[in-house]
């Protein structure tokens, strides 16, 4: 499979790259490590006639800040920085063991956190070369006219698949988009939308310059990941789980909680009532039970990447027990 041809730039400043893809408009596409859009160029599924790369923006390439005030990743961060980064691994150690699971040591050596936040939504019936997708007429996220997970659907449920999304969403995190018309900050678990063509509020011209991650007083996180292959696939089923506690009347409580199912939707799917049964409660056998049904009752996987959806769907309640029980003092 060859590239198909593109104009490659590479600009020095944050000013110079929103300048480029305003100028050139839908044509154009920023690009990281290329670890997922070239593959997609390759399959004809994206064809931007431009690529800008975020490379070399050096905002984009630093991180600042620590657990106590709170840290800031610039989006261009390889991920191998993000697995070994003393910071990261003191104070967000969810964030690099959640990295660590992400494709291979070269391919985390290439691509990026930001790449990871926006990583194109994934499907059986998408992810094939393009004689491939020709053969069955395409479908409706690219080229056709049929969903062929849902051919009743008029919406795609290719699947949000990045590793770090679902962890991004527990922890708050939020994202700062900057374009020509200015800059904005959107928090993660308002960034990803229920479809699997438009999956993303980002609009085309906006860079991702950086994560913006809060300070670390008195929460835990904590991610499980279901893949078929130990050595590196992606996720098709990814649960994060985020508890604060404090003490009450001598006994640790909870008093927030979220946790977050991926890889088995269009976006992240959050389960507000398993942090309903967690909170006000100590995190006990009983209550990561209740919680962990409740994450069971919530996934929906389709049959639109590895397993069998209905056992993806057992495993939503076992990977929620084995996050909460990692939680546990
Ligand atoms: C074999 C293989 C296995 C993989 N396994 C996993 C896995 O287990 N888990 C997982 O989560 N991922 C996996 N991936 C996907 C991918 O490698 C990672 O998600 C990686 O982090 C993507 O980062 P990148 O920098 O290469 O992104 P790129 O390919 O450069 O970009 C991805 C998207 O983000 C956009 N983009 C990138 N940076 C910016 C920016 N700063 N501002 C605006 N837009 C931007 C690009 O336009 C593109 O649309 C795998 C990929 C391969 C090929
Ligand atoms: S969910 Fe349907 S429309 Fe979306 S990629 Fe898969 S087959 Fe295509």
């Amino acid at each position: 499979m060859r590239l198909p041809k593109f104009t490659y730039r590479t600009p020095r400043t944050i000013a110079e790259a929103v300048k480029i893809i305003s100028d050139t408009g839908p044509e154009a596409q920023f690009v990281a490590g290329g670890t997922d859009l070239y593959p997609n160029m390759k399959r004809r599924q994206q064809m931007p006639k431009t690529v800008i790369s975020v490379m070399r923006l050096p905002e984009l390439n630093q991180i600042t800040g620590d657990g106590k005030s709170g840290l800031v990743i610039g989006a261009s961060m390889i991920l191998t920085e993000i697995v070994e980064h003393p910071i990261i691994k003191r104070d967000y150690p969810v964030i690099s063991a959640a990295a660590r699971t992400i494709s291979t040591p070269i391919l985390r050596n290439m691509g990026t956190i930001g790449g990871n936040l926006l990583l194109d939504t994934r499907c059986n019936y998408y992810d094939q070369n393009y004689e491939w997708r020709k053969a069955i007429n395409f479908c409706l996220k690219k080229d056709g006219e049929v969903c062929w997970v849902a051919p009743g659907s008029a919406k795609c449920w290719a699947v949000q698949s990045s590793d770090l999304v679902p962890v991004m969403v527990a922890l708050g995190a939020k994202f700062r988009l900057v374009s020509t018309a200015g800059e904005r900050m959107i928090d993660a678990d308002q960034f990803y939308n229920d479809d699997g063509i438009d999956y993303l509020k980002k609009r085309p011209d906006e860079l991702l310059v950086d994560i913006h991650l809060p300070p670390t007083d008195g929460w835990r996180a904590s991610y499980q990941k279901l893949r078929r292959r130990g050595a590196f696939d992606f996720p098709v089923l990814g649960v994060a789980a985020y508890v604060k506690y404090d003490a009450c009347a001598g006994e640790r409580v909870v008093i927030d909680a979220r946790i977050i199912l991926g890889g088995i939707a269009p976006s992240p799917v959050l389960v507000t009532e398993a942090a309903q049964v967690l909170r006000g409660n100590p995190l006990n056998d009983d209550h990561i039970q209740a919680a962990a049904e409740a994450a069971y009752i919530k996934a929906r996987p389709l049959d639109n990447t590895d397993f069998v959806y209905q056992w993806r769907k057992q495993m939503a309640r076992q990977y929620t027990i084995r996050a909460l029980t990692e939680l546990c003092d």
